[in-house]
């Protein structure tokens, strides 16, 4: 399989493959939540780093590709243990987000006036 054309099914079954075999179990709901926590803590250091005003330690080698998939893994293991198909959720999402923001973003004049913007 070419890992650039697995879908969010093969995804949540490859987490679930993983984590029931080298894994062991699953950690309770609750321990994947405080993991998620803390991968999203890992991601917000490096777009501090990146694009805010905090600056690197002498030698950390951030790798934000990484650190996303760390954040994605465990969100996918919590839709595992939940019964949660990513793939539905996911486009049920996007159909919410369609009709409710049709207009909402278009007309935000914060998003088309350069004057506000901050970076
Ligand atoms: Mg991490």
């Amino acid at each position: 399989m070419n890992a650039s054309d697995i879908t969010l099914k093969q995804m949540q079954q490859m987490v679930h493959e993983w984590i029931t075999t080298v894994g062991v179990r699953y950690f309770s709901p609750l321990t994947n939540m405080a993991i998620l926590a803390e991968e999203t803590g890992e991601v917000a250091r490096i777009m501090a780093r990146r694009h805010g005003d905090q600056s690197w330690k002498h030698g950390e080698n951030p790798d934000l590709a990484d650190e996303l998939a760390d954040m994605l893994w465990v969100l996918t293991a919590i839709a595992n243990q939940e019964g949660i198909d990513l793939n539905e959720a996911f486009m049920n999402n996007i159909r919410k987000k369609s009709i409710r923001d049709k207009e909402r973003h278009i007309s935000n004049p914060k998003l088309t006036d350069n004057s506000t913007q901050t970076s």
